[in-house]
Formats: structure tokens, C-alpha cells, sequence
């Protein structure tokens, strides 16, 4: 099955709105299985608008639309799909019911042009929008091709797609497809890829790599009959994946929302231990990071920002002459301030980074990129030296995801 999406609106032609539509369908329809080869964005022009709807359909046998259901006159998206399919918008009782629930919810009053709002082809079914009044649908267009009509606002198109469309869809495609996300980290893409390439070939089960900053992820999919099938089929690449990379896999899911993080925190209520931090160039990101994580209370006990040499001092009690002799950016001071954060705020374990984010500031002996992390409990503090590349934010990004990592292997150490 191939589906294709068109964006309807001029002011995401304009660049006010971000298409993040497109963006969260196309990753449910990966996760799906459904083949993609195509995307577009059409403005509020009825001209326009069929030409895509008809070059869309010609390569695509479902194509979901996204914006212009509302009822003013520049709200064409149904309009011209049923004029491309050749049939008549009539009322739908159905429909009409449904927004008019919608308004007397909202305590609105329902214009005459809502009505249009309920109007569909005669044989298309009728999605239900909890959380706005225009309904969506899935309109036959011959030939077993159809067009799926979404709202505009994501949190009305989301849970729209994910509650009825996707049902649809596994229904239409009629196999069961599982996917597994196997998330890496401390290994670069080439080196993921030279390790795995015999089992990238793209076939049943497939395995494909995403990168992000720091990180790969692998989405291993399998499609079958039945659900036990592909499950049954996906298992030894998943097993020979992670004996393959080791222990620089740091989750296996059944959904992409993997991370560092909740690695850490899982350890950590594992071992049932506290934590503090204790950050400089972060600023505030590894410990905004881990409180991400929801249940993150019972081992997040706080942390410090000490950005200035003297907050190191005064909050951690780094002492003067260490940052001094050894400079800011030093293992000694990583150290300190770990074992400082430790203890003021009686953890078990305290985490810290300090280093140079750049752009500017860097030294032939101290290049921008430099950073130390410290990590310490009762038993013992190590520190972890860095040298990254990139600007400021990777840099900074890439000094909290080491953080995390450093963080979860001591735990689980
Ligand atoms: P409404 O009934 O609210 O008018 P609609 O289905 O007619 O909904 P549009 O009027 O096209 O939708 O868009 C409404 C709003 O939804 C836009 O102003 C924009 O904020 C958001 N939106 C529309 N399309 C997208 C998109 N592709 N990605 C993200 N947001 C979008």
C-alpha cells in the first residue's frame, strides 16, 4: 500500500505555520509499514488543489489530507475531492450531529455555514473529532483509491489519525507489522552500519538507522499474517543486533520514545538510589533532562548550576586553588564539584560536567570542545575527559547525553 500526504494551506506556504503534520503521519506511517514516496504542500487554491489531488492519485492508492475542513469559503480541501472523484457533497445526518454536539459543547452558536461542516460524498465514512467540530473522512474515489480529510490543528489531527485512521489502515493493508527501536549510543552511524550491513538489506524483517545528535536508532520491522508471526520473525535480528553492538545499546522498545534518561532513572529506581548534578556549560540540562522522565522524583533529589568559578566555590565548595592551579576546565574541578554535589545533597550518586561550549574562549591546550564530566559515589568519583566537535548547542547537547550515559553505566556498574 502506498499513501502520500498533501498539506493544504497557504501559511504553510508562507513558512508561518511549521508542517509538523506531515512530520508526525509520516513517522506513524513508517511505523505502519506504509510506503511513502511523495509529499506535498498546496495552498488555499481550488485549481491547485485538483492538480495535486489528481497527480497524487495517480501514484498513491491512499492520500490523507491535512487542513481546510473549516466552513469559510477558502476551506476547499472536501470541495474539490469530490469533484475529482466525480460526486456531490449532500448532508450527512450523521455528521451534522456530530458538529452540532460540538458546538453546544462549546456553548457556540452553530451558523448556517457550519452545516457545510456535515457534508460529505455519499459514500464516505465519517471520522469523529473529539476535540474540534470538523469531522474528517475517508472518501472513495474509484478504483479503490481514497482520500483521508484531517483537521488542521495537530491536537485535533493526531488523535484523529492514531484512533481511526491507523485501525483503517492496518485493516486495508491486512498484515500484522511489529516493530522493535533499538537505541544506540557511544557508537557512530559508519560503525553501526559496517557491523550490521549483512542484516541491512531491506527485506522481511527490515532494519533501518535514524541518527539524531550523539545517538543512532535502529527500527527493525517485521510484516506477517499474524501478529505472533512477525513478533516470532523479528526476535533473533533484534537478539543478533544487540550481541552484535554490545552495551552501547541502551533500549529496546516498542515505540521510538527510548532515551537516555529513562535509561538513568530505570537504574536508578532499580538500584534505588538518589542523584544530584552539579553543571556548568549544561546549565541545567542534565538534571532538566532526567526530571523529563515522569516518575523522576524519586531518585532526582536536585542539582546546581554552577556557571562562574566563584558558584563553584561558594555552592559545591570547590576549592579556590584547585580551579586555580588545574583551570576551570579540568578533571580536578569535574571531580570536585561530583564529589561536592554528593555531598551536600546527601546522594548516592552526583554527576557533573564542566568544559568549554565556544565559540569563542578556546586555547591550543584547552580547545572549545573540551569537557569533563565527574561522576561519584560513597565507593569512589572518576571522570570522563571529552573532546567534541560542533557549535555551542551540539556541544552542550552532546556533554549532557555523554552525562546521562556515564550516569547509567556507573549505576548499573
Ligand atoms: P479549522 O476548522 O480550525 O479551520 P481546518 O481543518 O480548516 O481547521 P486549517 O484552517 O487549514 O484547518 O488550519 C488551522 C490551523 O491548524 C492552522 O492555522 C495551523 O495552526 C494548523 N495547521 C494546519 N495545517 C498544519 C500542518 N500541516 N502542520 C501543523 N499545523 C497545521
Amino acid at each position: 500500500m502506498i499513501a502520500e500526504i498533501l498539506c493544504v494551506g497557504t501559511e504553510l506556504l508562507m513558512g508561518q505555520v511549521l508542517n509538523t503534520n506531515a512530520q508526525f503521519i509520516s513517522r506513524r506511517l513508517s511505523a505502519l509499514g506504509v510506503t511513502q514516496y511523495h509529499q506535498t504542500v498546496v495552498g488555499d487554491n481550488a485549481e491547485r488543489l485538483e492538480e495535486a489531488y489528481r497527480t497524487a492519485l495517480s501514484r498513491a492508492d491512499v492520500v490523507i489530507t491535512t487542513g481546510g475542513l473549516g466552513p469559510t469559503v477558502d476551506d476547499i480541501t472536501k470541495r474539490v475531492a469530490a469533484k475529482v472523484a466525480g460526486k456531490a457533497l449532500v448532508l450527512r445526518p450523521e455528521a451534522e450531529a456530530m458538529v452540532r454536539e460540538r458546538f453546544s459543547q462549546y456553548h457556540k452558536e452553530m451558523t448556517p455555514n457550519n452545516v457545510s461542516q456535515a457534508m460529505f460524498t455519499e459514500d464516505t465514512a465519517v471520522l469523529l473529532n473529539p476535540n474540534g467540530t470538523a469531522p474528517g473522512a475517508i472518501v472513495q474515489m474509484g478504483g479503490g483509491k481514497v482520500v483521508v480529510h484531517l483537521p488542521g490543528p495537530p491536537r485535533e489531527m493526531e488523535p484523529m489519525f492514531v484512533d481511526q485512521v491507523e485501525p483503517y489502515l492496518r485493516k486495508r493493508s491486512g498484515k500484522a507489522l511489529i516493530s522493535r527501536y533499538i537505541r544506540i549510543f557511544g557508537m557512530g552511524e559508519a560503525m553501526v552500519d559496517e557491523r550490521l550491513r549483512d542484516l541491512e538489506l531491506g527485506g522481511n524483517p527490515s532494519l533501518s538507522p535514524y541518527c539524531s545528535t550523539g545517538e543512532v536508532m535502529l527500527r527493525a520491522t517485521a510484516s506477517a499474517d499474524t501478529e505472533e508471526t512477525a513478533r516470532a520473525m523479528l526476535e533473533p535480528v533484534v537478539d543478533e543486533v544487540c550481541r552484535r553492538l554490545g552495551d552501547v545499546v541502551y533500549a529496546v522498545d516498542d515505540d521510538d520514545r527510548g532515551s537516555l534518561a529513562k535509561r538513568a532513572v530505570g537504574a536508578l529506581k532499580r538500584k534505588g538510589w538518589t542523584v544530584a548534578t552539579c553543571e556548568s556549560l549544561t546549565g541545567g540540562m542534565i538534571a532538566s533532562t532526567l526530571v523529563e522522565v515522569p516518575g523522576a522524583s524519586d531518585v532526582v533529589k536536585g542539582g546546581f548550576v554552577t556557571y562562574q568559578s566563584v558558584a563553584k566555590t561558594m555552592l559545591v565548595g570547590v576549592p579556590a586553588e584547585t580551579i586555580e592551579r588545574y583551570n576551570v576546565v579540568s578533571a580536578e574541578v569535574a571531580s570536585a564539584m561530583a564529589r561536592g554535589a554528593r555531598e551536600r545533597l546527601a546522594v548516592d550518586i552526583a554527576v557533573s560536567a564542566t568544559g568549554l561550549a565556544g565559540p569563542g574562549g578556546g586555547t591550543e591546550a584547552i580547545p572549545v570542545g573540551t569537557v569533563f564530566l565527574g561522576i561519584s559515589t560513597a565507593e569512589r568519583t572518576v571522570t570522563i575527559p571529552l573532546r567534541l566537535s560542533g557549535d555551542r548547542a551540539r556541544i552542550r547537547e552532546l556533554s549532557m547525553k555523554n552525562a546521562l550515559d556515564a550516569l547509567r553505566r556507573e549505576v548499573e556498574r
